[in-house]
């Protein structure tokens, strides 16, 4: 795995890793959340990872670890990068796909920015997070526009861009209805997905 030339302490600020999920994208899925947003959308579905402190803070080798294990253990079909704003942690986020990419996994990226503004970048990080990221949801969250038809998206503005040919613009798993995943680990509630049908007071993402 190569790491950009700026990333001297390869250590991840993470908000939450879930390792097999099937509420973050097409698949069974390594879902990582980064703590850590500069956006700010009314109705933000995971507030608490907007801080850039907070969470863990994680090796990237221990991630890639993870990953690995993960797959062996549930036939993973691919990664998903979420917060918080991946893209503000362009470095590890492209250093994870990679990582992924090692694995045959593919991976999925939400971010509250739209792609052509990504694309305008002049960090060299986001266009290396870029040109690893298989599928982009892409757009800041709206809340009095939840979205219904397309599963894993949470508002009607958000748009779904194919990147590479690992995945297929035609996937009919994009139009199932949504869910909802609720976990109780060593004492630990998680929740993460959306529910299929909910009123847009309550759409969250966790
Ligand atoms: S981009 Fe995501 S995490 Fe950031 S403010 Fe918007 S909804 Fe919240």
């Amino acid at each position: 795995m190569t790491l950009p030339a700026n990333v001297s302490q390869p250590r991840l600020q993470v908000a939450q890793i879930v390792p097999a999920t099937e509420a973050e994208g097409p698949g069974r899925r390594f879902a990582l959340w980064f703590q850590g947003c500069p956006l700010r959308c009314p109705g933000c579905c995971n507030p608490e990872m907007l801080p850039f402190v907070g969470g863990a803070e994680l090796s990237l080798d221990d991630i890639v670890s993870q990953m690995r294990n993960a797959k062996d253990r549930h036939a993973l079909e691919g990664i998903t990068l979420l917060g918080g704003e991946p893209f503000a942690h362009a470095a590890h986020a492209a250093a994870l796909a990679e990582a992924a990419h090692g694995l045959e996994l593919s991976v999925l990226v939400f971010t509250g920015y739209r792609l052509e503004e990504l694309r305008q970048s002049s960090d060299k990080n986001v266009n290396l997070l870029l040109e690893r990221t298989d599928i982009l949801v892409d757009g800041p969250y709206h809340r009095d526009e939840p979205e219904t038809r397309r599963r894993w998206i949470g508002s009607a503005n958000q748009r779904g861009h194919f990147l590479s040919e690992r995945c297929d613009p035609n996937d009919s798993r994009w139009l199932m209805p949504n869910t909802l995943e609720i976990r109780l680990a060593e004492g630990l509630l998680t929740i993460n997905g959306f529910p299929a049908k909910q009123a847009a007071g309550l759409w969250k993402r966790l």
